[in-house]
């Protein structure tokens, strides 16, 4: 084999944090991996996504706090230059030189270029410096991510909106700034930029923002955004969009036309997959990778393809797509790492993995996508929900009881802020009496999220829940009245 040509036990493309943990985690028994990146090593969650979009949201979130604290005196508002240098730190000034040696040190082949599969366990690497060609003995695991839907608007393309790059690693903030899509996204930048000074416009389609949580979820969110002084439209369709120098010129269907500074286009995302030789293995390009719980690909024999992350179409979030990543990173080390021989010979030729996988629950088997995905909306107020919303249960045929809370009439909730706001809600499954979601809006409520996954995926019976006792006076009293409102 030529320099230009290497082999490896595993490749993973795309080096954002879910194909890192990947690497990481197949490479522990001794499997060679090489993690192959067109861009930074950390990929959008580092750089553009996840931690510069928190960076610009926390200044307000603590200004915000602290003001609802009459003692503790503070007035004034978000410093944009700090706001924008701290986001810069997080952001590593984006270079990745750390995370590449963090991969190294952790003995994964990081080569940089674009790869593509040519046939079954081949790549071709369009890159500087390494090899051309790859082949993996075992495995290849897709995790290219997603990539920004642009709708097709007149004119749309020609203003050069924004999307969330643009909007994570703003250097200027705009006076006027249009986003248009009420997901996580498009509120959580309406949110930002309203802190930092925009005058913001929320352009929704719908009727609601953030559509899959619970709608007093959504409410609470909308309401929040006008307070901060966003402008919310519902059923509202942006026909064009046009530059001069004036601004950005925006003709609304079910509004009045918008001028703008600049346009944020936050109308959802699609799996990296246009350029990555797909087809040379029976696969579309531009669609999700289809994958099973082990997020192994359907549609491709010979068990050696892997998609995982926001490519597999299957998970959206950063900590969904580590999961998926920690389960697939063990499947292929119990299938060929250093132990698999012995562990193939007990089982008949099938690894313990693959064994195991039939089995909901295992660790080879990416269960809790099912039932207990965790999201956290950092709005003000923050939304957190985790599972299924009512309209999902009752949509699989789920009989479940509404159990909702007003947080503010908790101790903890009063100390935190006395003019606290925010409900919670759990869903109980009746037959089973086991909570199968939960909702939480209000002041940091992220942090109250994990204690409903932990009830969630533990199928935890509300009879043994209420001897987890919380601590006086926090928020999490909240369980406690839950439990109460509940009949316990
Ligand atoms: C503004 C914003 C905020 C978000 N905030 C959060 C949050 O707070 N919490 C959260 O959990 N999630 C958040 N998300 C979602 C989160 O960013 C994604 O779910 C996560 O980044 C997906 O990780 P990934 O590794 O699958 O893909 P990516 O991070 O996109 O990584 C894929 C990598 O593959 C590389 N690549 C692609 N094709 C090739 C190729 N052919 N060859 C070589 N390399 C290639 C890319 O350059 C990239 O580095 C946010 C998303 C956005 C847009």
């Amino acid at each position: 084999m030529t320099e230009h040509a290497q082999e490896f036990d595993v490749v993973v493309v795309g080096a954002g944090a879910v194909g890192e943990n990947v690497a990481d985690r197949a490479g522990r028994t001794g499997l060679r991996v090489a993690l192959v990146e067109h861009a930074l090593v950390g990929g959008e969650c580092s750089y553009w996504a996840c931690m510069p979009s928190k960076a610009l949201l926390r200044p307000g979130a603590v200004l915000a706090a602290a003001r609802a604290v009459a003692g503790a005196g503070v007035s004034g508002a978000v410093d944009v230059a700090a706001t924008f240098a701290t986001r810069d730190d997080v952001a590593h000034h984006w270079d990745d030189g750390s995370q590449v040696d963090w991969a190294q040190g952790a003995g994964i082949t990081v080569l940089r270029g674009h790869a593509r599969l040519t046939a079954p366990r081949e790549l071709a690497i369009d890159g500087s410096g390494g090899p051309a060609r790859v082949t993996a003995r075992h495995a290849v695991v897709i995790a290219t991510g997603s990539e920004p839907v642009m709708p097709s608007i007149e004119g749309l393309a020609e203003v050069e909106p924004w999307t969330s790059r643009e909007a994570t690693s703003a250097q200027l903030v705009p006076a006027r700034l249009a986003v248009l899509g009420g997901g996580v996204v498009g509120v959580e930048m309406a949110t930002a930029f309203a802190d930092l000074g925009s005058d913001v416009t929320l352009v929704v389609r719908g009727d609601r923002v953030l559509a899959p949580a619970e709608p007093f979820a959504s409410q609470a969110v909308a309401d929040g955004l006008r307070a901060l002084g966003v402008t919310v439209l519902f059923g509202t369709q942006t026909r064009s969009a046009r530059r001069d120098d004036d601004g950005v010129h925006l003709s609304l269907d079910g509004a009045p036309d918008l001028v703008v500074d600049e346009v944020l286009v936050a109308t959802g995302r699609r799996p990296r997959t246009s350029d990555l030789g797909l087809e040379t293995v029976g696969l579309a390009a531009g669609k999700a990778v289809a994958v099973d719980d082990r997020l192994q690909a359907t549609d491709v024999d010979g068990g050696w393809l892997f998609a995982v992350g926001d490519v597999s179409g299957r998970t959206a979030t950063t900590h969904q797509g580590k999961y998926d990543a920690r389960v697939v990173g063990d499947v292929i080390a119990a299938r060929f790492g250093a132990k698999a021989g012995a562990k193939d010979a007990e089982h008949g030729g099938l690894s313990a993995a693959d064994e195991a996988a039939a089995t909901p629950w295992s660790r080879y088997r990416a269960t809790a996508d099912e039932a207990s995905v965790p999201q956290v909306v950092f709005t003000r107020p923050e939304v957190a929900w985790v599972g299924l919303t009512e309209q999902a249960a009752r949509d699989r045929g789920l009989q479940v009881r509404v159990v909702g809370y007003d947080i503010a009439n908790v101790a903890g909730a009063y100390v935190l802020a006395p003019g606290y706001a925010g409900r919670a809600q759990m869903l109980v499954d009746e037959t089973r009496a086991v909570i199968v979601g939960a909702t939480f809006v209000g002041p940091d409520v992220a942090e109250l999220l994990h204690a409903a996954t932990i009830a969630v995926v533990g199928q935890v019976p509300l009879d043994r829940l209420w001897h987890a006792v919380p601590s006086y006076p926090t928020v999490s009293e909240v369980w406690l009245r839950l439990l109460e409102s509940a009949g316990l």
